[in-house]
């Protein structure tokens, strides 16, 4: 990079509601105003942060472009985002629009403060004190909240040396069609994922059989596809088939399907923050109204004691949590949520069973005599045969194990309950075998049409 040309990092957040619009869309239609005058040195982002912070619109997703401009442009891309930003965030009372330009080098602040924004609960405050020291220039409307998640994205770099990674797909639909049905081929899907796997992920919910790369609101987004790299999320898009016209797609890098919150998690019992640790099984789990099963859980490094649940959409994961009994211990993977009085509740994402106890249930012994099962005489009062008459005062229930089905090992739910950041079954089996490296591929982005 020559001295003329200045490297620029810009993080955005928080322009979308339920009723509409994208965080990612606003990137894409941002990058597609600035691409002539910049050179892009990465994709951009879409990094999800703590998805327990109950403020979230859907997935707690936030963006950072990364770029090199010349010096002579900087000012007038940076008030070009601020104004589009500006004229483009959706209008409601929880959407608090923000958008921070760090350049140069990312500060190591920002990357701890990025590492924070994972797994814990952080203050609106904070981040605009930190943009103050660091005298970065940022925009906001509202109240700023949305200055937390353009930090944690400009701090969350995905180095391949360091971090996990993948990539997704996005295509978004033309302004007329927003709001309709959503024309997307469902044997489509099935075929490509078929096709292109395990190199793509989390298009089909493999308990239902039905694809989940189509959202349900009334965001622009068409689908997403998710992959290992861009070239084969290029072929995924070719094999799905719409019956509408897409308007643009972008590829973005991301830590989706990472796990990387659980990298930094800790078993600290805090509200709305990220959980993870041992926690040894105190009561059978129960169903409760609308099919969450829960159960109480001690967590072995503080002996605290806790909820732990599984929500009903996690569908056989939940199933496999109802086989728990006390005394067995799990690695609990999710977030602290408190539901109902002062409890914190652990809502698990995923869990190993690390400890399978045994448990007996207490039989009357057999007949000495004839061999037959005997019968309780009553209390203190031994046992008596009701084939032969055989009666023994002195004799004691015995204790017989109970087999279990559980087995210890990795349990996650379907990919249709999946959080973003959790890493799928399939990602295990490919980890190893990829050699991660970032090359921005020429066709990353393409408006398709007006
Ligand atoms: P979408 O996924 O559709 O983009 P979203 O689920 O990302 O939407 P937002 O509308 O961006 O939801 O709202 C999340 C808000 O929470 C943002 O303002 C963001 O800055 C803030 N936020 C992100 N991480 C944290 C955190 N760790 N602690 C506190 N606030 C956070």
């Amino acid at each position: 990079m020559t001295k003329s040309f200045i490297q620029l990092h810009i993080g955005i957040d928080d322009t979308d509601s339920l009723s509409g619009n994208c965080t990612t869309y606003v990137a894409a239609k941002i990058i597609e105003h600035i691409a002539n005058f910049v050179n892009f040195s990465d994709y951009p982002r879409l990094i999800r942060n703590n998805p327990n912070i109950p403020w979230k619109t859907r997935g707690n997703g936030s963006i950072a472009l990364s770029l090199e401009t010349k010096k002579r442009y900087v000012e007038e891309i940076i008030s070009f985002i601020f104004n589009f930003i500006k004229n483009n965030h959706e209008q409601d009372i929880n959407t608090n629009p923000g958008c921070v330009i760090i350049e140069g080098e990312i500060p190591q602040c920002v990357k701890d403060f990025a590492k924070r924004a994972l797994i814990s609960n952080i203050k609106i405050d904070e981040a605009k004190r930190l943009i103050e020291e660091l005298k970065l220039k940022s925009f906001h409307i509202g109240n700023g909240r949305g200055l937390i998640g353009a930090l944690a994205a400009l701090g969350n770099e995905l180095k391949p040396s360091e971090d996990d990674f993948t990539y997704e797909l996005l295509t978004y639909r033309l302004k007329e069609n927003i709001g309709k049905k959503r024309l997307v081929s469902e044997e489509s899907i099935h075929l490509m994922d078929k096709k292109l796997s395990p190199f793509v992920f989390n298009n089909i919910d493999e308990e239902k059989n039905k694809s989940i790369i189509t959202p349900a609101g009334k965001d622009p987004v068409l689908y997403g596809i998710r992959g290992e790299d861009a070239n084969t999320l290029l072929e995924a898009m070719k094999m799905v088939k719409t019956f509408e016209e897409i308007e643009r797609y972008c590829i973005f890098r991301t830590n989706q399907g990472t796990d990387q919150h659980f990298k930094f998690a800790k078993s600290k019992i805090k509200k709305y923050s990220v959980f993870k640790g041992e926690i040894e099984v105190q009561t059978k789990p129960k169903t409760i109204l609308g099919g969450h099963v829960f159960f109480k859980g001690k967590v072995l490094d503080s002996n605290k004691i806790v909820d732990v649940a599984a929500f009903e959409p996690t569908k056989r994961f939940k199933l496999v949590v109802k086989q728990l009994l006390p005394n067995d211990r799990i690695v609990a993977f999710g977030g602290i949520q408190v539901f109902q009085g002062d409890t914190f509740t652990v809502q698990l994402e995923k869990m190993i069973v690390t400890h399978v106890s045994n448990q007996y249930k207490e039989i009357s012994p057999l007949c000495p005599q004839c061999g037959k099962r005997m019968t309780s005489a009553g209390f203190s009062k031994g046992h008596k045969c009701k084939k032969c008459g055989y009666k023994d005062r002195n004799s004691k229930k015995i204790r017989e194990p109970i087999p279990r089905q559980l087995s210890k090992g990795l349990y996650i739910p379907p990919a249709g309950s999946q959080r973003h950041l959790i890493k799928p079954n399939r990602r295990y089996e490919i980890d190893k075998k990829i050699d991660k490296k970032i090359i921005l591929i020429n066709n990353w982005w393409k408006k398709m049409k007006n």
